[in-house]
């Protein structure tokens, strides 16, 4: 009963937006708004509070995950539960910068097991903190 931001029913915009969609103006700002409502919700909280990287898997800090749109805004997501996921700082730059296509293989590689980021120790998952 932590759920106190409404929610949309039905559909998750989980599937890929046409592409003669444009997000006009003032659906941007709602969104916009809307997700900086949820960033202060409980939902997010607890959501955030895992320390995952829903792109990577790897575990930080809360305070250190960004909030993501799966589907940006711009390409007519919406500020939804389903839509919106913790997110590292590395990922949300990759994402920022490279082409959906690139972005697309970089999540493919990580579906493999092999994120082209530098070893380093701090991504053990073996430590059943949960
Ligand atoms: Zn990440």
């Amino acid at each position: 009963m932590d759920d106190d931001v409404p929610q949309e029913g039905g559909d998750l915009p989980l599937e890929p937006v046409e592409d003669f969609f444009y997000a006009d103006e003032a659906f941007v700002r709602r969104e916009k708004a809307k997700a900086q409502e949820i960033r202060r919700s409980q939902w997010w909280k607890n959501r955030r509070s895992s320390g995952i990287c829903h792109y990577c898997g790897r575990k930080f800090p809360p305070a250190e995950l960004t909030m993501d749109h799966l589907i940006p805004i711009s390409r007519g997501g919406r500020s939804v539960h389903g839509n919106l996921v913790p997110c590292c700082k590395e990922c949300n730059n990759r994402k920022k910068y490279l082409l959906p296509m690139e972005w697309q293989e970089y999540l493919d590689r990580l579906a493999q097991g092999k994120p082209d980021a530098p070893a380093e120790a701090n991504g053990d998952d073996g430590n059943g903190h949960d």
